[in-house]
């Protein structure tokens, strides 16, 4: 334990003040007296007693779902409530999806397209069902106490920048009243790339409807290695453009900040996390599961380590491809949002804690 409290990293630390403070804390009734536990055993074992004597309702995660779905705003943000901080109760806790996409356009002729009706008809499933569209910066917020998401909370984001963003989802996105994130990587607008968005385009999408947030400068997919021939200051060189220069000139033509990064390719090692943390003061990362959905992929397992929880490590925030090949169903399968797991059990605080020390 005293191991856990030397993380320091504030989510982790949070997460543990969460399940070893105040939830016995308050099972107590009374935050402020309670002698704090020393091992999780004694958790499980007050948590156990207080089962037995029926003293704390439980709400139930469909009473959970049921609250409407509205956009978070950072004027709404209040302190947080640690009882309800993820849905965490008896049955389990509340997990969000994260999509991604790419190119929306109206023949899908690469893998990682989506034709602009199948794209509709995903955002007319996540309007008429309640869903609630939030950003990097809400989940964020969320993972370190300081705002609750809605129940029904799903992240929409879009890589690398194309067009189509500005000339199809944009609208799209305006009709239901959705936010989404847009990760782009700047070389493609610098250099004016004929697919891909103008500095206007940007600013314009940025104003109501898209948060920006980077994807690197070039798209290289070795950005976490030092390269045979490269020497250390070298590769550091390289990381300064590739992480530094993307998030200053957005931060410049949008007039907001840059804080989190979409790894190109989904790919990241330990010491570009180092970096990113603490030398290039971004606040997160997002990553791909490689197989995406649909036919030929394990739906089921794509989704369980395409969804994200309270204590999901901030620079390792898991995506879901949505590619051509998602049919309908398997989107709506995607849109997981309850992980039913008796999270008083001892060998699931066991897991939270080994998750946690695994983190640095
Ligand atoms: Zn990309």
């Amino acid at each position: 334990m005293q191991r856990l409290l030397a993380v320091g990293k504030p989510s982790k630390y949070y997460f543990f003040l969460f399940i070893f403070i105040y939830f016995p804390a308050m099972l107590l009734g009374c935050a402020r007296t309670a002698k704090t536990p020393s091992t999780a055993s004694e958790i499980v074992r007050r948590r156990r007693e207080e089962r037995e004597k029926k003293v704390v309702e439980k709400p139930s995660p469909k009473a959970a779902e049921a609250q409407p779905a509205k956009q978070v705003t950072a004027t709404e943000s209040q302190p947080p409530d640690p009882i309800t901080l993820g849905f965490l109760n008896e049955e389990g806790y509340q997990i969000v999806p994260v999509m991604v996409y790419h190119d929306i356009n109206k023949d899908a002729q690469r893998s990682t397209d989506v034709s602009v009706n199948d794209f509709y008809e995903q955002m007319q499933y996540l309007y008429d069902n309640g869903y609630a569209t939030i950003t990097a910066q809400e989940f964020y917020d969320s993972l370190t106490l300081k705002a609750k998401i809605p129940a029904k909370s799903v992240i929409l984001t879009f890589d690398d920048g194309y067009k189509s963003i500005s000339n199809e989802v944009y609208n799209i996105l305006k009709k239901f009243n959705f936010h989404a994130v847009l990760f782009i990587y700047t070389d493609a607008i610098v250099n004016h790339y004929g697919a891909y968005m103008t500095w206007d385009e940007i600013k314009q999408v940025s104003q109501d409807v898209f948060e920006i947030q980077a994807h690197s400068k070039t798209h290289a997919a070795d950005i976490p290695w030092q390269r045979p021939e490269e020497t250390e200051k070298e590769y550091l060189d390289r990381l300064d453009k590739e992480l530094l220069f993307p998030k200053k000139i957005l931060e410049e033509k949008t007039g907001k900040p840059v804080e989190f990064l979409a790894y190109p390719y989904g790919s990241y090692s330990d010491q570009l996390i180092n970096l990113l943390r603490d030398k290039y003061k971004y606040k997160g990362a997002f990553t791909v599961i490689g197989a995406g959905v649909g036919e030929g992929a394990d739906s089921k397992d794509t989704v369980a380590f395409g969804s994200n929880s309270f204590f999901t490590d901030p620079f390792k925030i898991r995506r879901i491809q949505i590619l051509k090949k998602t049919s309908f169903s398997d989107f709506i399968k995607c849109l997981q949002l309850f992980k039913q797991e008796d999270v008083f059990d001892g060998k699931t605080l066991e897991k939270f804690e080994a998750e946690i020390s695994k983190l640095k």
